[in-house]
């Protein structure tokens, strides 16, 4: 059996096959990228109906499965932007429609740890899910993820990104802005102090954002250095929660996941806790870290497995859908 997946919660428009024992046989992406500024919702949403036939077409080609082959379709329910949510619900409504098989709503952050857990396998960890939109620090406990720590503003991908446009630099294909900020930080080893912002086990983004861009436009510091500061004290917030989350746990392994999973530096500072704590550290590759169709697919399969599935008049997209609001059954078997 075999679940077409749908991801479309921002600026990724992702189609996924996978067989109901977890082979992943396509998955496909067309990625929106303005010319300029952030993600406008609606533009996104445009590129997304534009490429839509064709990441389909894309899907079942290098799946080798046709239609008819389908046995449920998932899509991303929610958190996202609403006209991309709604465009990739669209899709998915009328291809369960025309195929007469069930749909299933599926959750963007569970989707990050189920996908984490099937391709690193990890079995119980203590996820980090750093990406553009979300910044969460979550483990799974009595039927649910809990978040145990999430940012109380901007995401830390975010936060990385308008620094980047800020200092004039521009994104292209395959050189994502954090990749350039990493790349720019590893040339140096000069310290700036810039302000470090845990509240509890939250976190705090935009102060930081907004004194290292005030830093840069003094000009007093070199790029490199502030890229350096930068990353120290996004990722050593990060790091601090994520080691309060484990030993509080005390769960065995320490799952890195998301767009900024991709960071070396963080990665090395994730290893450090992960070690000291007697843990596994996993981090998901690059191809499932960053939003993509497989992850829906997947929980798809194990939602559905759990007798989970959406009437299509019931399946409004939900643009603050929670991670700790999905009951999640087959976590426990
Ligand atoms: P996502 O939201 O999961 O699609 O991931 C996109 C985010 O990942 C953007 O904010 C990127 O700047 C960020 N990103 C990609 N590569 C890196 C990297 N090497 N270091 C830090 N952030 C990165
Ligand atoms: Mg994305």
């Amino acid at each position: 059996m075999y679940c077409l997946g749908i991801e479309s919660t921002a600026d990724d428009f992702g189609v996924a096959i996978l067989s109901f024992d977890g082979r992943v046989l396509s998955n496909a992406n067309s990625a929106y990228m303005p010319e300029k500024g952030g993600i406008h919702p609606r533009e996104a949403a445009r590129h997304h109906a534009e490429v839509a036939g064709k990441v389909l077409a894309e899907a079942f080609e290098r799946a080798g499965i046709k239609p008819q082959d389908v046995s449920i379709v998932a899509f991303s329910q929610g958190p996202g932007l609403g006209p991309c949510l709604r465009t990739g619900a669209t899709a998915a409504r009328a291809l369960a429609s025309y195929l007469r098989v069930p749909l299933v709503g599926v959750n963007h952050c569970v989707a990050h740890i189920e996908i984490g857990k099937l391709v690193t396998g990890a079995v119980d960890p203590v996820t980090l899910y750093v990406s553009g939109g979300n910044t969460i620090i979550s483990a799974f406990e009595a039927g649910r993820y809990r978040v145990f720590g999430e940012t109380l503003d901007i995401a830390i991908g975010n936060c990385l990104d308008v620094f980047a446009r800020e200092a004039g630099m521009s994104q292209r294909k395959g050189a994502p802005f954090g990749a350039m900020v990493e790349e720019l930080a590893s040339r140096s080893k000069t310290f700036v102090p810039l302000p470090y912002t845990v509240k509890g086990m939250d976190l705090s983004f935009s102060g930081l954002l907004t004194a290292a861009v005030q830093i840069l436009h003094e000009r007093k510091h070199s790029l490199e250095d502030l890229c350096f500061s930068l990353q120290e004290v996004a990722f050593s917030m990060l790091t601090e929660v994520t080691e309060r989350a484990l030993a509080h746990t005390e769960k065995l392994e320490v799952l890195l996941t998301g767009g900024v999973a991709a960071n070396k530096r963080l990665q090395s500072m994730l290893n450090v806790i992960a070690e000291e704590h007697n843990a596994r550290f996993c981090v998901v590759p690059k191809e499932y870290a960053l939003d993509n169709g497989a992850m829906i697919a997947w929980t798809g399969i194990l939602a559905y497995k759990s007798k989970i599935t959406l009437p299509v008049e019931k399946s409004f997209v939900k643009l603050k859908w929670r991670l700790d609001e999905v009951y999640a059954p087959w976590v426990e078997g």
